[in-house]
């Protein structure tokens, strides 16, 4: 049923739920200590230029991995959880210390 003060509400819910949008948390690279890297000589879409696989792009929470062949993640967003490295079939996402970060200490 409709709210009329709110109408579409619901869609619109809806929308951010299945269409995740980048940035939603903010420029969250900027706290990334972990910055994850993806070697094309390894990645299965650059190697056979075709579109079979893409599951870093299907997995990243931020919405951040674009899914082109080579795949590329925006950097000013992603957070550097990893997912997409462990997610990779192909170890092609490799996680690196960011460049002078320090992890917080326990
Ligand atoms: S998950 Fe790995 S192999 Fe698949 S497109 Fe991403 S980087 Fe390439
Ligand atoms: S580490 Fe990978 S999965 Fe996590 S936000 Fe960055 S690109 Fe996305």
């Amino acid at each position: 049923m409709e709210d009329k003060d709110y109408p579409n509400a619901h869609k619109k819910i809806l929308a951010s739920i299945q269409y995740p949008q980048i940035g939603e948390a903010g420029k969250t690279g900027t706290w990334r200590t972990m910055r994850p890297l993806i070697h094309e000589d390894k990645c299965i879409v650059v190697k056979t230029g075709t579109h079979n696989c893409h599951l870093c792009w299907l997995y990243c929470p931020e919405g951040v991995v674009s899914r082109t062949i080579p795949p590329t993640i925006d950097y000013d967003y992603c957070k550097g959880c990893g997912i997409c490295a462990n997610e990779c079939p192909h170890d092609a996402i490799e996680r690196m210390e960011e460049g002078g970060a320090k992890a917080c200490p326990a």
